[in-house]
């Protein structure tokens, strides 16, 4: 293939041609740097300027206060898993408080485990992951550790709409790793956010997260350096080197939402390309089975099934002649599975939204 196609790619995922340009360009000599920003040390006043320009990126996109650190690292969200228990659990009397509505927040919990006690508050499990807990279904005591949620189930499809109730003593944690910058959101209601770059923010390599400042010192000191939160956040997130590219990247893609008019103007124009699908998905609701619920559909993830195997290995391979590429579901789900992240183009939805209908009338 030569050319660029439409990516449905989970994650990594696709990019603002915009932004793939301006690497191009500035990939050889970063302007006034005299080199590649792939060779330049990570204290050069350059990169610090990079770096500063993401966070205020970030912080510009997201009205994100004093209050809180944003910090750049690595080891992905996987790393968060954790790295969250590790600091606000360890030792902890009480326990950090889970939700469980899809295969990220199981992988959470696995790891959470291993640092303190975990209760499970929510589990969707009777219908097979479709749903969210709604308004009340979930009894979080007054001092649990925290409450963990994830945001967006990228291998389900499922969102939540906004955030869950949460005591206003007990941090509400959020993955945000799959929905990250898709729609604006009020920080203030977390104790920690945090994303890995490589869905809706930048490439792999860089997780950003947001944290309270009043909870860098719960974090017991006999963490290994590189968990301890308070270490990055003393170091303005070089503790160690961090990922000098991807944080450039993310830089640069906070640019371009802020250009697009932020994430306001996102999430309308999420919204309205989900919707493209999930009328399709409403249209032929025999032909296309939607896994989520109607009430939490991803904007991201569309996640759907065909009447079977057959049809859906031909359905992949039409789309795939249409240049729709990277549309089958997780290996663990199977089905089809739309990633349509903030850079996905709205005419690549609509031409996937015209397959979805040809050949709904082709074979159903
Ligand atoms: N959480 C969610 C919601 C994800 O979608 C992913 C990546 N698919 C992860 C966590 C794990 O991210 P990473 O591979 O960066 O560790």
């Amino acid at each position: 293939v030569e050319q660029r196609v439409y990516n449905f790619s989970a994650g990594p995922a696709v990019l603002p041609v915009s932004v793939l340009e301006r690497v191009r360009d500035e990939m050889l000599c970063l302007p006034g740097a005299g080199c590649s920003l792939l060779e330049m040390s990570h204290r050069d006043k350059r990169f610090l300027e990079i770096l500063h320009g993401a966070e205020a990126g970030l912080r510009d996109l997201l009205s994100i206060s004093d209050d809180y650190t944003v910090l750049f690292l690595q080891g992905g969200s996987r790393l968060q898993f954790s790295m969250i228990p590790a600091n606000l659990l360890r030792g902890s009397s009480t326990a950090a408080e889970y939700m469980l509505t899809g295969s990220w927040s199981k992988k959470a919990i696995e790891e959470a485990r291993k640092e303190g006690p975990v209760n499970v508050c929510w589990d969707g499990k009777s219908d097979n992951y479709a749903s969210l807990p709604a308004a009340g279904q979930c009894n979080v005591p007054d001092d649990a550790a925290y409450l963990y949620y994830c945001s967006n189930e990228t291998i389900q499809g499922v969102q939540f709409p906004s955030e869950p109730e949460c005591p206003q003593d007990v941090p509400l944690v959020c993955d945000a790793s799959s929905d990250f910058l898709c729609r604006p959101l009020d920080v203030a209601k977390y104790g920690i956010l945090y994303a890995c770059a490589q869905k809706n923010a930048g490439p792999a390599g860089v997780t950003a997260v947001i944290i309270r400042k009043d909870l860098l010192p719960r974090g017991s000191e006999d963490l290994p350096g590189y968990l301890q939160y308070r270490n990055h956040a003393e170091a303005d997130s070089e503790w160690n080197t961090p990922p000098t590219f991807a944080v450039y990247v993310m830089g640069l893609v906070t640019e371009w939402l802020a250009s697009q008019g932020g994430l306001a103007a996102m999430e309308t124009l999420n919204r309205r390309k989900s919707q493209m699908l999930y009328d399709v998905v409403d249209q032929f609701p025999q032909f296309y089975q939607g896994h989520a619920q109607a009430d939490c559909r991803s904007l991201m993830n569309v996640t759907f099934k065909l009447p079977n195997d057959d049809l859906q290995a031909e359905f992949l391979s039409q789309a795939a002649a249409n240049q729709l590429c990277n549309l089958k579901g997780h290996r663990s789900v199977g089905g089809i599975r739309a990633s349509i992240y903030n850079a996905m183009p709205e005419a690549g939805v609509a031409a996937l939204a015209d397959l979805m209908r040809d050949f709904a009338n082709q074979h159903a």
